[in-house]
């Protein structure tokens, strides 16, 4: 398809032309473009930039998984395909170690989606062989690595559905979420839930890391003064605030 460079939707046409073509080579599952297109609508909400209260919430994620004995970066379809590069450099900088874990699992997808990590120059990406299960969740979408998804203290999933998101809450974890949707339940169950697009969030809270790695008071500071239901709030009254707006005028 040719999107000409001046459409003043260019880069979101492209990076739904991506995703078509990602579903076409079975990584992304056909649903995930439903997900993308709720994500899209919540972005559109907030003016398709980094609100204030996700930039406090992606500073609060980079200070847990720098306080994290096991930091576990997870990865499905969506967020693989939206940003592998991304998802690398985080892990890269905490470090924390990363797993792909999906909910419609098929060994051929998972093969797949670990493989293009690789591509891309990822090392030791966990989830070829589960050994553990997240309890509480039926199905394929249970299995995981006991040494990092089960065995972590401090997880981010980003683009990950409630169910998911309340079991490994349920497993006593600190879960860091990147979900534009404050509404849905993996942002209302996430310890940190962010409410950003994934590339955005992703190099907020790597830029995060930088700056806050071995400045263990400031990282305190961050993590006692942070609130999920605070954020939650100011989140949604920047979504009403900006709906508003448009009658000011
Ligand atoms: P829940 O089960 O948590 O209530 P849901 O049913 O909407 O939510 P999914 O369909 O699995 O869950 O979608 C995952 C979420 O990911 C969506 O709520 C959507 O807002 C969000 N999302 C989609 N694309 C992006 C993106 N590019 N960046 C950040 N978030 C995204």
């Amino acid at each position: 398809m040719s999107t000409p460079k001046d459409h003043p939707r260019y880069k979101s046409l492209m990076v739904r032309e991506h995703l078509a073509e990602m579903v076409d080579e079975g990584l992304v599952n056909p649903t995930g473009l439903i997900s993308h297109g709720r994500g899209e609508a919540f972005d559109y909400l907030m003016g398709e930039k980094t609100i204030a209260p996700a930039l406090a919430a992606e500073k609060a994620a980079a200070a847990f998984l720098l306080r994290a004995r096991n930091p576990i970066v997870c990865m499905n379809g969506n967020s693989i395909a939206l940003d592998p590069k991304g998802l690398m450099a985080l892990s890269e900088a905490v470090p924390a170690r990363m797993e792909v874990n999906i909910f419609h699992r098929t060994e051929e997808r998972m093969e797949a989606l670990i493989s293009y990590m690789e591509s891309q120059g990822a090392r030791g990406v966990l989830g070829r062989e589960p050994d553990a299960r997240i309890p509480g969740l039926t199905s394929d979408r249970a299995l995981c690595s006991k040494a990092g998804v089960y065995d972590s203290d401090v997880i981010l999933v980003p683009i990950e559905d409630g169910d998911r998101a309340e079991a490994l809450i349920a497993m006593g974890k600190t879960v860091i979420s990147i979900d534009l949707n404050p509404l849905s339940r993996t942002s209302k169950a996430a310890s940190v839930p962010i409410s950003d697009e994934i590339t955005r969030a992703l190099a907020n809270i790597t830029m995060f890391v930088r700056e806050l790695k071995g400045k263990d008071a400031e990282i305190d500071a961050v993590i006692a003064s942070y609130s999920s239901k605070e954020t939650r709030r100011q989140t949604i009254e920047c979504i009403c605030d900006s709906l508003m707006a448009e009658f000011k005028e």
